[in-house]
């Protein structure tokens, strides 16, 4: 058969589920106020939470960067391409989180697949929660590993897995530290209890919570209170509240030894332009200055929830800048998506096999650029659309 044939099929498989995804041609930079497919809308699905991606000072040490040590890395970091600007990220990573060491990745996906990887082979034993994000489940996938999932959040079902394994097993469980597309948070104290219990060893992938949880940013480690032992593998990445570009692993000297030895998607990429590592510098030091960014997120979210619990939408228990909006059904959660985007409101429609068939939802996302009457202009949209009653 011929390949394009074999993939029209497929293709128009996934249009009759009402599950085809179209790509929406912004310009302009990354901002609450975009200009999407030549219409000026209000942007409510970034993951630019702190909204560092358009910052002036993030902007100049791109620029003043990109002049003084020029674009391209020039190879993988074990070949010529880790610069100094690359090692003082990573120590400046290391003073902020408080672990003995940070490595630099070129994107979440990769530390993700890369992390898992280096860290077991065939006779080891993976487990994840079923909602991690699909960089964790992958490298899963391709591991020699034993993999298996448990039900979101469930430690009682994880405790009866990691009860089965052989003590000699070398155990990994790995979890997202704030569900990407519920907004939730990993019961990581009682997962902490659990590993140590059964001598597993915990990774957290802290992309949506690092920067923007914890009193000053430090995200879910410093949210529940816990330490480097506690949480030896800690993932971050820089393309969300950093907004920038790129990822790292914090942990032991060891590990991160380890990886530079054996993470693969470490070994054959090239580096992250070094420049990129100048721009991260500056997000992490807004960071730590602008806690303003944070306090003001929080009060766009707590009065988000409350107005849209109030009109009849369910929410999920979620109290980080991922607020989705539970609509289930795919083909009208991109109704209310297109009846949003009408009124000038960027918010995707989430589907399978993203989420579960079923559990179609708006992924409404906030960000510290957003101002109050934004979101209050978000609030009486969906007011008027849940209003609506023939054309959803
Ligand atoms: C976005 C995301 C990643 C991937 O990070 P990139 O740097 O975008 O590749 C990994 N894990 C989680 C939980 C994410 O949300």
């Amino acid at each position: 058969m011929k390949l394009d044939d074999v993939l029209r099929h497929r293709l128009l498989e996934r249009e009759r589920q009402h599950l085809l995804r179209y790509r929406q041609q912004m310009c302009g930079p990354q901002r609450p106020e975009v200009i999407n497919q030549q219409q000026a809308m209000i942007n409510f699905c970034s993951n630019d939470y702190l909204g560092l991606a358009n910052h002036p000072a993030v902007i100049r040490s791109f620029q003043q960067a990109s002049r003084n040590h020029g674009v391209g890395s020039g190879a993988s970091h074990l070949v010529c391409g880790h610069h100094e600007l690359h090692n003082q990220l990573e120590e400046a990573l290391a003073a902020f989180t408080g672990y003995e060491k940070v490595l630099l990745f070129s994107s979440g996906y990769m530390a993700n697949l890369g992390v898992i990887n280096a860290l077991t082979t065939k006779g080891d034993y993976i487990l994840q929660d079923k909602l991690n994000h699909a960089s964790l489940i992958d490298g899963g996938l391709i591991s020699q590993a034993q993999f298996r999932r448990y039900t979101h959040a469930d430690i009682g079902q994880l405790e009866k897995r990691l009860q089965n394994c052989s003590p000699e097993q070398h155990k990994l469980v790995v979890t997202d530290g704030v569900f990407s597309m519920d907004g939730d948070i990993a019961p990581i104290p009682e997962l902490v209890n659990s590993v140590t219990k059964h001598d597993a060893w915990l990774m957290v992938d802290d992309a949506h919570g690092f920067g923007v949880l914890g009193a000053t940013g430090k995200g879910i480690i410093q949210h529940f209170g816990l330490s480097p032992e506690q949480v030896p593998i800690l993932v971050g990445t820089l393309g969300k509240a950093f907004g920038t570009y790129g990822a790292f692993v914090a942990g032991s000297k060891m590990l991160i030894e380890a990886l530079i030895q054996f993470a693969r998607t470490y070994i054959y990429t090239t580096a992250l332009p070094a420049a990129l590592a100048a721009a991260s510098l500056t997000s992490l030091r807004l960071i730590q200055e602008e806690s303003w960014r944070r306090s003001h997120l929080q009060q766009l979210i707590t009065f988000f929830r409350h107005e849209v619990s109030l009109q009849g939408w369910q929410l999920l228990p979620s109290y980080t800048p991922i607020q989705p909006v539970l609509v289930g059904d795919a083909d009208r959660c991109v109704q209310i998506s297109h009846q949003l985007q009408k009124r000038g409101f960027w918010v995707t429609a989430i589907r399978s096999p993203t989420v579960p068939q079923g559990t179609a939802r708006l992924r409404i996302t906030f960000s510290a650029e957003h101002t109050m009457e934004q979101v209050e202009q978000l609030i009486d949209a969906l007011a008027n659309i849940k209003g609506l009653q023939e054309p959803l």
